[in-house]
């Protein structure tokens, strides 16, 4: 039986990086990549402003080539293939594919998050030119124009909120006439005077070619369909962590993200470690899925130290 030290399961910035130092440090790391989405949630989007050591902006896509090259310089293994059954407490470790099967002592688990869509007609197509799930990421490019937010939690308010430093007007466009955020959300985002609210209404379409120029807002109550001007839809109605695969294995927070031993990236199964935004609730950047990435990768190794 091939025993590996140690297998990664997923292909983001947390999955790569675990990739370079994994390589680096000999452990020859086998990766899998996903057979669609390989390179991960930045091969979704299109400048990125905010990852160091790029001062004049990198394309999500080529940073991902870059973070995938890099893995494979030291010798990671890479297969563009689904992860789709685990046993994370056996000895050792097994993973599957569709096809075939792999045994490891470790295992960094890196899936990272979904974030929700609308699912709304030009929503995907126009994601990069104007939709985004990220005010942290895209809010700098938006300074002066409209700009829609949709969602009624602590997320969409504070995109909100911080959107307006950049913004001309920010709409939030929301499904009930009240909302779920918490009490100090709320009050700081209707003391705002560039906020106002669409209450009892929900985004039935993107407009624009080949950059938003507005949204189709539906009236709930009237059934009433307007379209409203704006170059910015940020959508914030919440993300899903990929855990279905390590579900009732390793232990997972009431919202289902994975849980670890912070600041560790220990699970509560020995050998087995999590990075990246399939853990974070909080932050979920590029930079820190990396940063978690390399955590994971130097916990497992010293884990397989001494385990050997
Ligand atoms: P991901 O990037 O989500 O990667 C996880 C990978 O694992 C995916 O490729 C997935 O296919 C794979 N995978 C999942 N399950 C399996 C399985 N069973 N088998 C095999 N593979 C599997 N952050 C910034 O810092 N700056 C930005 O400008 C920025 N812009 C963004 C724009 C968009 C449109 C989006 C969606 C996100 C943006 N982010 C940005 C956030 C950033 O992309 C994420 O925080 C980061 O990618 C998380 O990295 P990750 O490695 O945890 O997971």
């Amino acid at each position: 039986m091939d025993v590996r030290n140690v297998i990664i399961i997923g292909s983001g910035p947390a999955g790569y990086t675990s990739a370079v130092y994994s390589a680096r440090a000999d452990l020859k790391p086998l990766v899998f990549e996903g057979s669609v989405t390989a390179g991960g949630a930045l091969m979704n989007t299109t400048e990125v402003e905010n990852f160091p050591g790029f001062p004049d902006g990198i394309m999500g896509p080529d940073l991902m080539d870059g973070l995938r090259k890099q893995a494979e310089r030291f010798g990671a293994e890479l297969v563009a293939d689904d992860v789709v059954e685990v046993d994370l407490a056996a000895t050792p470790k097994v993973v599957k594919t569709a096809t075939d099967t792999y045994y490891a002592k470790s295992i960094i688990l890196a899936t990272g998050s979904g974030y929700r869509e609308l699912g709304v007609p030009n929503e995907k197509r126009l994601s990069g030119h104007g939709v985004s799930w990220c005010a942290t990421c895209d809010g700098f490019f938006f300074r002066g124009q409209d700009i829609v937010v949709v969602g009624g939690g602590d997320t969409a308010m504070e995109e909100a909120t911080f959107l307006t430093r950049f913004a001309a007007s920010v709409t939030v466009v929301h499904r009930r006439d009240e909302l779920r955020a918490s009490k100090i959300m709320q009050d700081r985002a209707f003391a705002n005077e560039k906020i106002r609210f669409l209450w009892d209404s929900e985004v039935v379409d993107v407009l624009g070619e080949s950059k938003v120029s507005g949204v189709r807002v539906r009236n709930l109550k009237t059934g009433a369909e307007s379209e409203l001007a704006a170059t910015g839809l940020f959508i914030a109605i919440g993300h899903d962590p990929r855990t279905e695969l390590v579900k009732g294995q390793v232990e997972l927070d009431d919202e289902g993200y994975i849980k670890v031993d912070a600041p560790s990236t220990r699970t509560n199964l020995d050998g087995v470690f999590a990075a990246g935004d399939v853990v974070d609730h909080t932050y979920r950047q590029a930079i820190t899925a990396a940063g978690t990435g390399c955590a994971a990768s130097l916990d497992s190794e010293r884990w397989l130290a001494d385990h050997e």
